[in-house]
């Protein structure tokens, strides 16, 4: 009764792609860190669907018992706060390694503990991988390319990353995690798989997480300027959450071991969606320019066709429709806010 209540509660968008109930013997026991984040609840809610026992290990430093409250109580769901820096001991079939703050005002906000976050965490958790046999799969990023020279990026390039820059925690960070993940299949057999995941977005991320597309939203919703950092035409590709969900979920499942972009190749100068927020949310707003921010990739977007031909995954939500469930739900929360502060 209390699994049924559960997942007909469960707080479905009306696109949420649908779920194929696994049969018994295909059910596994997966531990996903950082599985209280944007991301890691997102790819909870999925595997809980599809029947799973999954256990999220988390510190909340930016993710919230929030995100996946709904699943409190649930007999195949266990939330635990513990920080990756320290080691843990499990048995699992399968590792999701996201824990790591994403966005740049987060990860800046204490640079050794990103670095230390990414090395150490990252360690603990191949190590947790290589004693129970699990296979372990790494959210690193399309940062590992840095500013980079290659447009669109294949997962070949080798990047362009300043190893001393205000980034460098986080892309540094992630570069190491990618080495000590192929060295650890290399030395001790860990079966691994790598995502390298490009700008995503939707429902659940941070309202005041300080990434472009939660800014604009939330400036916009406000009657406030939208603040482009330097002259907006650099460039990003966003991806729609659902989207990427299918694709971790494909890449662990299948037996190709190399880096995987995961990511939606549309791709807009940030002036240009500073101009589709504002024609979506309010076309009152103004548009203000605000310093460059150090070390801003110029442009990015993702060559996908790795992972067409190896997962056979392309994205299905067009980025328009990615905003406008985006744009629901953030009104959504703030109307909860002004009820409690009224
Ligand atoms: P997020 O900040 O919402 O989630 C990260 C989660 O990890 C949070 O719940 C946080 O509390 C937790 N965490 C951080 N440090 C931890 C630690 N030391 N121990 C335990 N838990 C810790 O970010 P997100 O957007 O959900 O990103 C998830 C993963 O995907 C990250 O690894 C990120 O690098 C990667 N990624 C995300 C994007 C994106 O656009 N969202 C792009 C590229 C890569
Ligand atoms: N950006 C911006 N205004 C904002 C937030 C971000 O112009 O309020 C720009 C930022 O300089 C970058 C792009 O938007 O060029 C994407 O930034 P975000 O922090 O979302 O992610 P990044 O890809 O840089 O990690």
């Amino acid at each position: 009764v209390n699994l049924i209540d559960k997942t007909l509660s469960f707080p479905h968008s009306p696109s949420f792609p649908s779920v194929k109930m696994l049969l018994n013997h295909e059910r596994k026991r997966i531990l996903v860190t950082g599985g209280a984040g944007f991301v890691g609840s997102h790819l909870v809610d999925r595997l809980m669907l599809m029947g799973h026992e999954v256990i999220v290990l988390d510190n909340f430093f930016t993710g919230s018992k929030r995100n996946v409250q709904h699943w409190l109580g649930h007999p195949h769901f266990e939330l635990i706060r513990h920080d990756v820096v320290d080691p843990f001991m499990i048995e699992v079939d399968q590792i999701y390694h996201l824990a790591c703050p994403a966005s740049p005002p987060h990860y800046q906000y204490n640079p050794i503990k990103t670095v230390k976050t990414s090395v150490m965490g990252t360690i603990n958790m191949l190590g947790l991988a290589k004693r129970t046999k699990a296979r372990f799969l790494l959210t690193s990023t399309s940062e590992v390319y840095g500013d980079p020279e290659e447009h669109p990026q294949k997962e070949t390039y080798w990047g362009h990353v300043n190893p001393i820059g205000p980034r460098a925690c986080y892309d540094e960070g992630k570069r190491v995690a990618e080495t000590l993940t192929y060295s650890y299949m290399q030395q001790d057999e860990v079966d691994v798989r790598v995502a390298r995941i490009f700008n995503t977005f939707g429902p659940r991320m941070n309202e005041n997480d300080g990434r472009v597309v939660s800014n604009f939203i939330m400036q916009a919703l406000r009657g406030d300027e939208l603040t482009i950092y330097g002259d907006g035409q650099q460039t990003r590709s966003f991806q729609y959450i659902h989207d990427l969900v299918d694709g971790l979920i494909l890449l662990m499942n299948r037996n190709y071991k190399e880096p995987v972009n995961l990511g939606n190749p549309e791709e807009f100068t940030i002036r240009e969606f500073a101009e589709m927020i504002r024609s979506e949310i309010n076309a009152d707003v103004e548009i203000m320019s605000l310093p460059p921010t150090e070390d801003d990739p110029q442009r990015r977007r993702p060559d996908i066709g790795r992972a067409q031909r190896y997962l056979g995954w392309n994205p299905k939500f067009s980025v328009y429709q990615g905003i406008r469930e985006t744009v629901q739900y953030f009104k959504k929360t703030k109307s909860e806010q002004a009820w409690y502060t009224d």
